[in-house]
């Protein structure tokens, strides 16, 4: 079975040509029969007011809760850390429907706006353990999120410095969140992996090979090499 990538809006086709990179076979899931087809699901970063609308408008919502209750492997890159959490802050009233299943409380615009986006070198002793390499990553963030808390059973994998000063976007009014210390930007609880930033944009392939560890401990991945069907 192949690996799904949630393609309603974002950095979807990324995801896919960073799989590819590691020999495993991505599909698009815009459907929820779709997800009958795979055995693990990447939702990829965009914009999560958006990607929420569309999965509404699909009706995906109920058959996303139920891949992650079945305790299916699901990453969630930024938007898709947001999807996944089982709370959201640092947005307007109402905010947007959630998958949930990811026990943290997650600030949507941590960062603050888009201008300021900004790369990291991220120590991820983790990643570095299992998948060898240097001791840490360099991590893309845009317009990120970041996990104010986690429950008990949610492993912190990287975490990152801030400042403690607030800022104020001048063209968006959009403030980051007053924050002292260090905050959480990837979270692994049992099958579901969370990251904040965006390591399909980057050349290192190990977070896509560590959740297709992660993926591959309980299921059968299609690698491209031994997929006869593969239309890439
Ligand atoms: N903060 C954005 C949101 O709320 C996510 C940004 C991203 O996925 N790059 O949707």
């Amino acid at each position: 079975m192949a690996v799904g990538v949630l393609a309603l809006q974002g950095s979807f086709n990324e995801h896919i040509a960073a799989l590819r990179r590691i020999g495993v076979k991505g599909v698009e899931i815009r459907k929820a029969e779709q997800l009958e087809n795979v055995t693990s699901l990447i939702i990829p970063g965009g914009e999560s007011t958006t990607m929420a609308k569309l999965a509404e408008l699909h009706n995906l919502f109920p058959a996303l809760r139920e891949f992650v209750k079945m305790g299916k492997p699901v990453w969630g890159t930024c938007a898709g850390l947001i999807f996944l959490a089982n709370k959201a802050t640092g947005q307007k009233e109402g905010g947007q429907e959630l998958v949930g299943g990811l026990d943290c409380t997650v600030h949507r615009n941590f960062f603050g706006s888009q201008i300021q986006s900004f790369e990291a070198e991220l120590p991820v002793p983790d990643l570095a353990a299992t998948e060898g390499g240097p001791p840490s990553f360099r991590a893309v963030f845009i317009r990120a999120p970041a996990i104010l808390e986690v429950g008990p059973d949610v492993e912190v994998l990287a975490s990152i410095s801030v400042q403690s000063s607030k800022t104020v976007d001048p063209s968006s009014q959009e403030e980051s969140a007053e924050s002292e210390g260090k905050v959480i930007v990837a979270v692994k609880q049992g099958n579901l992996l969370a990251t904040a930033f965006h390591p399909e944009l980057t050349i290192d392939s190990r977070w896509h090979s560590y959740f297709m560890k992660m993926s591959s401990a309980n299921n059968e991945i299609v690698s491209i090499a031994s997929s006869s069907s593969s239309n890439l």
